[in-house]
């Protein structure tokens, strides 16, 4: 067997992409309580500890796969997420239904996902919400990172645009991971639609790339969505519009997608995810500390990890 040499830091950037996916779904999912509507007005911090939701926990199952397998594995992909599904961490309805039925059953991934919806398939955010560490995983090959991602997303989601939106997550991410990558928001979101078939997600795109100069995330929400109808094409427009409008600035992109409310968890999780595939969009330390740590059971890097991740244990980052 040959060992992939750019192993450890494959592993690397996605775990750092996983970690601000977790911050995002975890601070995020704390604006879904009452309490805390205030903080959330004035940018304040809610009491620690933040727990992450279904987003992390499936995302940790992504990067768990391609530390086994170093590639998508859909069999072994929908097993660790039925593995691992713990009810309480707020999964759909269907998505929760599905993960039982093949722990308890032994029922098929296949069956139960192309059965969603009368035969449609979920349209739902819940494949592109994972997805961002894939990216992350291989950056600066955004082609390999959407057949991946496309794969990936048939475990779950089998409608076009769910399949289409997890495909531009990783393909904004893979792109925002590659120091060569575009620079500027414009050439972002052109890269991601050029990457991506023609769909409702492509159009959302193309609105949202037309709406990098508006300053007022509230309009840009109304006209793209963010998350409210938890579908992909009304998730990841909005989010990849704020990725794009604050790349290297992890912090006001969090504030700028949370006050936009709607499924706040998922698209926090997304932006963190896409914007932490590079050393540059990390979350703050602090927003890192508060939040829960990752999954117990996500494994090391077989090959070790990489200097990134040696370096963040010697300067005592989780
Ligand atoms: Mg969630």
């Amino acid at each position: 067997m040959t060992v992939d040499p750019d192993l450890p830091e494959r592993y690397d950037r996605a775990l750092a992409s996983l970690r601000g996916l977790s911050v995002g779904d975890a601070l995020g999912s704390q604006f879904s309580v009452p309490a805390n509507y205030a903080a959330l007005k004035s940018g304040g911090l809610p009491t620690a500890p933040w727990r992450w939701t279904d987003d992390t926990e499936m995302a940790t199952s992504v990067v768990a796969g391609l530390v086994v397998h170093g590639r998508i594995d859909q069999d072994a992909l929908a097993m660790s997420f039925a593995e691992h599904h713990d009810v309480s961490r707020g999964y759909g309805a269907n998505v929760d239904r599905m993960l039982r039925a093949i722990r308890h059953e032994g029922r098929d991934w296949r069956e139960l996902a192309a059965g969603f919806f009368n035969g449609q398939g979920s349209w739902g955010n819940g494949a592109a919400m994972r997805i961002a560490p894939l990216g992350a995983w291989y950056a600066g090959d955004p082609e390999q990172a959407t057949h991946q991602a496309e794969i990936s997303a048939y475990t779950t989601h089998q409608h076009r645009e769910a399949v289409v939106g997890t495909m531009a997550v990783a393909a904004a991410a893979a792109l925002v991971a590659d120091p060569q990558g575009p620079k500027a928001p414009a050439e972002l979101l052109t890269a991601v639609m050029e990457l991506v078939p023609r769909s409702a997600v492509q159009a959302g795109l193309r609105r949202a790339s037309d709406m990098l100069d508006y300053a007022d995330v509230g309009t840009v929400a109304a006209v793209l969505g963010c998350g409210r109808r938890t579908s992909a094409h009304d998730t990841v427009p909005f989010a990849l519009w704020a990725v794009a409008r604050h790349l290297d600035d992890y912090e006001r992109a969090f504030w700028s997608t949370a006050r936009a409310g709607g499924d706040v968890d998922t698209t926090c999780a997304i932006v963190g995810g896409v914007l932490a595939a590079r050393p540059s969009g990390a979350p703050p330390a602090e927003w890192e500390r508060r939040t829960e740590p990752l999954p117990g059971w996500l494994p090391r890097s077989p090959a070790g990890e990489g200097r990134a991740g040696a370096a963040r244990r010697d300067a005592g980052v989780r």
